[in-house]
């Protein structure tokens, strides 16, 4: 058997079309466009290249982007205090602080600043919290993108044995709590799971978000499951044997034999990212703009 490969980059195409035709209705009802500001502290060069494609995206479909730099030895109350002129900035819909940051500098703190409203990470506690009470929010980027692909490749989550390798508040916990909202029976495995194959090899849903090359072998995934590979592990193109020196969590040559459907890496999971960022600075902006309900149990700042 071999696995229908799941094209991120195709479906990451289709979002962005979708968002921008929305942003061009929401601009012409509104007369401003949606305002996505990213905050990048230091000149970390993988965290640069993140922030660029992100403020590109946000031009190609039709959004205003607002690029805040600070220096990498700023303090937290220098942090905080750009966040609150974001937080109070009505052209800014959304705010991503770009993450890791600089060692003496608390991510999750300064994270935790953001105006939940503007979290279009969704990486602040009322949101983390309203995910976890099945209430409407802003949802992380990447396991909304995950969402995406399992329903674009036909997935039937009732009742599916689905499995989360990693349990990051970044990707594992959020991406378990939307299983679960779509019925999914959802185990989340992670450095200290015993057995950690057999527990996988259950899995009609198997995904992988652990940060360690080729983790999960073919023996791994149930014959027709479908794996998403959430992994981005660099090695070198003769280590990884492809140019880009990208792998995943999973061993794919020996997984796509196995499963019914499998995401490549590169161009499976990580094209999603940036798509549903897009989408989630769509859905902050009509929900500012009073379109969009959210955040009915947030107090009002
Ligand atoms: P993370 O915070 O480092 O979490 C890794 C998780 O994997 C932890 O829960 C850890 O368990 C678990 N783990 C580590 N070794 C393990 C093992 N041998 N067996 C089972 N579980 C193990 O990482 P993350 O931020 O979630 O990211 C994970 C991967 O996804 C990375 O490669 C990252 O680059 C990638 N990623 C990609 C995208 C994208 O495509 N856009 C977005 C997000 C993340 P403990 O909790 O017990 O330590």
């Amino acid at each position: 058997m071999s696995a229908t490969i799941i094209d991120g980059r195709a479906v990451a195409a289709r979002v962005r079309g979708e968002v921008a035709e929305e942003v061009a209705a929401f601009t012409r009802q509104s007369g401003e466009a949606p305002g996505l500001a990213t905050v990048l502290v230091g000149a970390d060069p993988a965290s640069a290249i993140y922030v660029a494609g992100k403020q590109r995206a946000c031009t190609e479909v039709g959004m205003a982007a607002f690029d805040r730099r600070l220096d990498a030895d700023s303090s937290a109350a220098e942090v905080a205090e750009e966040l609150e002129r974001l937080n109070g900035d009505p052209a800014v819909s959304g705010i991503l602080l770009q993450l890791p940051l600089p060692e003496h500098l608390d991510g999750p703190e300064l994270t935790g600043l953001i105006s939940p409203k503007k979290d279009v990470d969704g990486l602040t506690p009322v949101n983390a919290g309203l995910l976890s009470l099945g209430r409407p929010g802003l949802r992380p980027c990447t396991p909304m993108g995950v969402m995406e692909l399992l329903h674009d490749v036909g997935a039937e989550l009732e009742g599916a044995d689905a499995v989360v390798v990693g349990r990051s508040n970044l990707f594992g916990k959020p991406m378990a709590q939307l299983l679960l909202g779509e019925s999914a029976t959802v185990t989340i495995c992670h450095s200290r799971t015993r057995d950690l194959r057999d527990v996988c090899a259950r899995a009609d849903v198997l995904i992988a978000a652990v940060g360690r090359p080729r983790l999960l072998g073919g023996d791994f995934v149930k014959p027709g499951a479908i794996v998403i590979d959430v992994g981005m592990n660099r090695l070198t193109p003769e280590e990884a044997g492809n140019k880009s020196g990208l792998v995943g969590d999973v061993d794919y040559r020996a997984a796509v034999e196995r499963a019914g459907a499998i995401t490549p890496v590169p161009g499976g999971v990580g094209p999603m990212t940036i798509a549903f960022l897009l989408r989630n600075t769509l859905q902050a902006a009509r929900y500012h703009a009073g379109l969009e309900r959210m955040f009915a149990e947030v107090q009002p700042e």
